[in-house]
């Protein structure tokens, strides 16, 4: 464990450097231009590093890359990681990675630059200290998880099924946790249709839609906590074109969450439901939409893979502990294989999607050593994981 301690430090200016690198250029999901540079970049990296590099082209989005270490063991695992960003055109150039104190600052810094290269340094310094009980280690760098991975996730699902188990490289909480539970989300919109009228001269003709959606509003809030762990959120609402005009149309766009799949199903059913009552006459409720991120509850294996995780800080010197967290990453996707995951496993950072976006300078080397610890720890312990992992 030293080893790799006195490895990180020493390769903790060249990490800074690609930091940089990787950060002061545009590279949301929908500037190609930029995650290619980020791609070509780990590809020639990988390269250098003498790892076997494969790369996915992808029209409409950045491509994807993968890198593998093939070793002489039998685990298989799979580190997932993004390039794409949420920022747009411009914020490199108008915030490039500073520090203030023991923080780095900038666009994607944390949600994943600094996530990227613990994976592949975490990678390195194994290689270094010629730990090989593996049969394959393997990072893959997706190009479109800031808007849920449609591209991504058709690459990478097949490389988890064949995985002992993944780890996610989203950052560690502000509070230094990891990261063992993500609830699941879904997008809905609710649809009201009406009748219009002059709201002067015969209103009575007419059906409001705006009032019918005021009642669905009030009832979709009354669908929170329906199951333990659901909320239900009406974020964004539309209709009416003048005051003096019964509006015909309204809408509401919704963000419901679950913990678990049970959760999940009764919201969906739940939500779905509310088009069958209106409360306006000559209304009618339209609503769409799914769970587009499945819930990631934390099971046995994941529990395990998380004890793993507290056992490599203690030998490291410092706690570490795990939580559930609200939003979701590409560790939902992995989840819903049955594949355990543990996420949360980057440098420690926060204030992700936005100016402040930072991450705690020295973390970078206690987070990567315990990457690599944990990969180590998975290799060495895998017939229990894999125990664990038929125990649903
Ligand atoms: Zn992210």
């Amino acid at each position: 464990m030293l080893n790799t301690i006195s490895f990180l430090e020493s390769s903790l200016p060249q990490f800074l450097d690609d930091l940089a690198a990787l950060v002061n250029v545009d590279c949301g999901t929908f500037t190609k231009r930029g995650v290619d540079f980020c791609g070509d970049w780990v590809n020639a990296r990988g390269q250098q590093w003498g790892w076997d590099m494969e790369y996915f082209p992808v029209r409409e989005f950045g491509n994807c890359h993968l890198a593998r270490l093939r070793g002489n063991g039998a685990g298989k695992f799979l580190l997932l990681t993004h390039l794409d960003t949420v920022y747009p055109e411009g914020v490199a150039a108008e915030r490039p990675l500073r520090a203030e104190g023991n923080k780095l600052i900038g666009p994607g810094v944390g949600d994943m630059k600094a996530g990227v290269l613990a994976a592949m340094y975490a990678m390195c310094a194994l290689q270094a200290q010629g730990f090989d009980n593996f049969a394959e280690l393997a990072i893959f760098f997706g190009c479109d998880e800031e808007i849920g991975s449609p591209t991504g996730k058709k690459f990478y699902l097949p490389l988890v099924e064949k995985a002992d188990a993944a780890l996610v490289l989203e950052g560690a909480r502000a509070n230094g946790n990891i990261v063992s539970a993500r609830k699941g989300t879904g997008e809905y919109i609710l649809r009201v249709r009406g009748q219009a009228a002059h709201a002067g001269v015969e209103p009575e003709k007419g059906a409001n839609a705006i009032l019918e959606l005021a009642h669905q509003i009030l009832a979709l809030h009354n669908l929170n906590g329906i199951a333990p762990g659901v909320t239900v959120n009406a974020g964004i609402i539309g209709g009416g074109t003048r005051t003096n005009v019964v509006p015909d149309a309204a809408h509401v766009e919704i963000d419901v969450r679950a913990v678990d799949a049970d959760g999940a199903r009764i919201a969906h059913d739940a939500v779905m439901q509310l088009a069958a009552h209106t409360h306006v006459a000559r209304t009618r409720v339209e609503i769409a939409g799914a769970f587009n991120f499945p819930p990631m509850a934390k099971t046995p294996a994941i529990a395990f893979m998380a004890d793993l995780a507290q056992a490599t800080a203690r030998e490291l010197g410092f706690e570490i502990h795990d939580q559930a967290t609200g939003g979701a990453s590409d560790a939902n996707n992995v989840a819903a294989t049955g594949v355990p995951v543990l996420d949360g496993l980057g440098p420690i950072g926060g204030s992700d999607h936005s100016p402040a976006e930072y991450v705690e300078r020295d973390s970078i080397v206690p987070r990567t050593a315990l990457l690599a610890g944990l990969i180590e720890k998975l290799c060495t312990r895998r017939a229990e994981l894999l125990a664990f992992k038929n125990e649903k």
